[in-house]
């Protein structure tokens, strides 16, 4: 018998001993513990345990011969939970693709699949008064579709009915295993690189088998797509796996389109529409090494490989890549430290790098490429301000733009227009008294939108009727205040008559597929006017757009959030990245109370490479991060008295240890939410190596306070907002 210790999905940060026979660490087991049964991962075998052997149980079930999670991941699996603080059964689970999570015995994948029966294909020769039906079967006569592709575009209804006149049935197929997919491998004709590319592109290529990391800062559309590419190329020849990261927003089936056809291979896509099983497949592919590249969000970088040769992470500074709950971590973190592990290049690409980044390539920790101009004969919009002080305003935009948007739709551009505010109008006020609507449970406005005659809380979701009488002083005269993509595309269907608007924020696309198709209309020039929120500034290309009007972001200038001025100047770079992509000379426009503002002036006359260098010598100046390091116990409760106790308690343990300097409890920004007060403390040092250990070693501690027991708490390694 020896000792087996097992991590389990409890919240406690150790492992727990039981008793078997030698069972190989990564294999997955079911124990006993207390009254429940959990499914946990042999971490290591003992010889003896800091408990009586008499009081160990034993395992109840072996659940695998071979271990699930390879001694590599076991070790990325105990790094991680160092080094964020964090549970190791927890970090284990998220290591687990879900369906391993069960006590289900891992076998070779199966994947579901819709197909089109013979009465389907009849049926779709038919005239059919059914839209949508119509459109699945058309979908199908291309082939079988994966259960989750079709969920992601069409309704339950819509399948269910189909399924039911059984045009559509469902075929499962096992996953082959394919140890040769390089064979497989036929490179599409590929455009000749300019200079900087081909720079880009040798200098990556000269490490080969080492661990060898690169920052590329490229302009919007100065082909770093292109670099990947060529790169990921000869490593696919050699037979070794890629891991290609994107943001959330930027995996679409356009991206994983343009992988495939200069690879003709087939690709893992990860992304959490997918079903438990699907993910799985994938998973297991990489894993067995039988599939060569892998694109994915935040969390494929937890996928197992068999032989990974090189990882990729496209916009490097997007937000998405942290993961903000439960077990915290940044994903281009955890990239470094794969590549590192693995020996393999690691390529962060971005037009606008994280301050982070581009610090660690500018103390030459990673290699610096920078591309300058865009590719062909495209230029990069021109950016201009607009001073908005005592301009006639309609629908909040100065009359000078709405000119220029006439202009730019009467020579055959498209016109878009950022606001980072979705709904009709932000607040609902009372003409009379001034009373403004608030969500009760946040302390914040409460939304307008007229489309669902709701208000709504933009913080916790919750939903009111929108009132006729002030809940103040009992008057009607209501009227909404400030603009979001609602009015504005009210406004634009009635002053541009001739021209067609759409709206895209999280309101009007529900669903990858929908914002692709939208995307694709945009680009076939069905539609003039794009309104949208954050999802218009990530990474699309809109070639016909010639002017960006950007609106609202004053508040950002003024923002207690040290990294609110990087923020608004990526996304001010993303968003006026979206023009002029072919031949068209394009502009941006930003309308601003503040137009002498140094941030916005800075950014609009040397752009955000110098932007950024600025702002990294201010970070140093006033020794903030990346200059110093920076955790976060995060507390929060109904009672606010008890969110500062626990981090008065918290601030003098850890106030005993000298080099660190100690901020808090200060009232998080998003202080109240859905009932709850929300502070932190900050804990900070020069380097991140005092900060954690002081943590460390003070954790089982502060876990042990009584008042740790009264709030939920978290600990957030280097936070990206507070
Ligand atoms: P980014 O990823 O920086 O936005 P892309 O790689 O998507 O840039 O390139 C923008 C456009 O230019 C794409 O249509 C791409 O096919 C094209 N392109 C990239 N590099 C070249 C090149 N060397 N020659 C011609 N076209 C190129
Ligand atoms: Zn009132
Ligand atoms: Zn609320």
């Amino acid at each position: 018998m020896s000792v087996i210790s097992v991590a389990l999905p409890v919240p406690m940060r150790r492992t727990f001993d039981y008793l078997a026979t030698e069972i190989s660490p990564g294999c997955r087991v079911a124990v006993e513990f207390g009254r429940r049964q959990l499914v946990g991962v042999v971490m290591a075998n003992k010889a003896a345990s800091d408990y009586p052997i008499e009081k160990l149980k034993p395992i109840h079930t072996q659940l695998d011969n071979k271990p699930v999670l390879t001694t590599t991941m076991l070790e990325l699996a105990k790094w991680l939970a160092d080094y964020q603080h964090h549970a190791i059964g927890d970090v284990v689970q998220t290591l687990l693709p879900a369906a391993l999570r069960k006590a289900n015995p891992l076998q070779q994948a199966t994947l579901d699949y819709y197909e089109l029966t013979e009465l389907g294909e009849t049926q779709l020769a038919e005239p059919m008064r059914a839209k949508q039906q119509q459109a699945l079967l058309s979908m199908l006569s291309n082939g079988q579709q994966l259960h989750s592709e079709v969920r992601q575009s069409f309704s339950a209804a819509v399948i269910r009915t189909c399924e039911a006149k059984s045009w559509i049935n469902t075929i499962s197929q096992p996953v082959k295993p394919d140890l040769k997919w390089w064979h497989k491998l036929a490179v599409a004709t590929k455009p000749t690189p300019n200079a900087e590319q081909a720079l880009a592109i040798a200098a990556i290529n000269a490490k080969d088998k080492q661990f060898a990391p690169f920052l590329i800062e490229g302009v919007t559309g100065s082909g770093k797509t292109e670099v990947y590419l060529q790169v990921i190329e000869p490593v696919l020849q050699q037979g070794r796996q890629v891991l290609v990261l994107v943001p959330e927003i930027g995996l679409t089936p356009q991206t994983v389109a343009r992988f495939e056809r200069r690879f003709g291979i087939a690709i893992g896509v990860l992304h959490s529409g997918l079903n438990d099983n699907e993910r799985l497949a994938v998973w297991q592919q990489a894993r067995e090494g039988s599939i060569g590249l892998v694109i994915g969000t935040r969390s494929a970088v937890f996928t197992p490989f068999a032989d990974l040769g090189m990882i990729i992470v496209d916009e490097e500074h997007d937000e998405s890549y942290k993961q903000q709950d439960g077990m915290r971590y940044h994903a281009r973190d955890v990239a470094v430290l794969r590549a590192q592990r693995c020996q393999c290049a690691l390529v962060l690409g971005s037009a606008t790098p994280s301050l982070e980044s581009l610090n660690n390539a500018l103390v030459h920790k990673y290699q610096l490429l920078q591309l300058h101009r865009r590719t062909g004969s495209a230029e990069l919009a021109s950016q201009n301000v607009l001073d908005m002080r005592g301009q006639q305003l309609q629908a909040g935009i100065a009359h000078p733009l709405l000119e220029k948007m006439h202009t730019h739709l009467s020579a055959g551009g498209q016109v878009m227009v950022f606001v980072n505010r979705r709904g009709y109008a932000p607040a609902l006020v009372c003409h009379q008294c001034g009373h403004v609507e608030q969500c009760q449970r946040c302390d914040i406005p409460y939304t307008v939108h007229k489309k669902l005659a709701k208000l709504q809380c933009h913080r916790c979701d919750d939903v009111q009727a929108i009132p006729t009488t002030c809940n103040q002083c009992g008057s009607r005269d209501l009227m909404s205040q400030g603009v979001g993509t609602e009015q504005l595309e009210q406004f634009f269907n009635q002053a541009f008559l001739k021209h067609s608007c759409v709206r895209i924020d999280s309101d009007s696309v529900r669903g990858k597929d929908k914002l692709a198709k939208l995307i694709d209309a945009i680009n076939q020039n069905q539609h003039q006017i794009l309104i949208g929120t954050q999802i218009l500034s990530k990474g699309h290309h809109f070639p016909l757009v010639s002017l960006v009007v950007v609106l609202d972001v004053d508040g950002a200038l003024f923002s207690p959030d040290l990294r609110a001025t990087e923020k608004l100047a990526q996304l001010l770079t993303q968003v006026s990245g979206r023009a002029g992509r072919e031949n068209r000379n394009g502009e941006m426009w930003l309308q601003t109370h503040y137009p002498d503002h140094p941030l916005l002036q800075d950014l609009i006359n040397n752009g955000y490479a110098h932007f950024a260098r600025q702002a990294l010598a201010e970070r140093r100046a006033a020794v903030a991060p990346p200059f110093a390091h920076q955790t976060v116990f995060r507390a929060e409760a109904n009672d606010i008295a008890l969110v500062e106790r626990f981090l008065s308690d918290v601030r003098d343990v850890l106030a005993r240890q000298s080099s660190l300097t100690l901020m808090g409890p200060v009232p998080a920004i998003m202080f109240k939410r859905a009932g709850r007060f929300r502070m932190l403390l900050i804990v900070q040092a020069a380097a991140r190596p005092l900060v954690h250990k002081s943590i460390a070693s003070q954790l089982s501690f502060i876990e042990s306070m009584p008042s740790a027991n009264k709030v939920r708490w978290a600990i957030d390694v280097a936070p990206t907002d507070l």
